[in-house]
């Protein structure tokens, strides 16, 4: 399973990062700056089962390692 430290990198680094509206407006402003982006806080992101729903985070989890 994916650790806090992966969500984040990849948060960052995702092309498909969208910011979940459903978490409030207050968050909005921190995301602006993408070191705060995170899985997390991504639409995309399953919380229940803890994956991306668009099945992209293994493909960017990847993408980080060879860089
Ligand atoms: S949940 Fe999926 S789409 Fe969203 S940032 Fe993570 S890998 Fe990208």
């Amino acid at each position: 399973m994916a650790n806090r430290d992966q969500l984040k990198a990849v948060g960052e680094m995702c092309p498909d990062f969208s910011y979940d509206d459903s978490l409030g407006k207050a968050s909005m402003m921190s995301i602006a700056d993408s070191s705060s982006r995170s899985c997390e806080i991504c639409t995309h992101w399953d919380v229940k089962n803890q994956k991306c729903r668009i099945d992209v985070f293994d493909d960017v989890l990847t993408s980080l390692d060879q860089t």
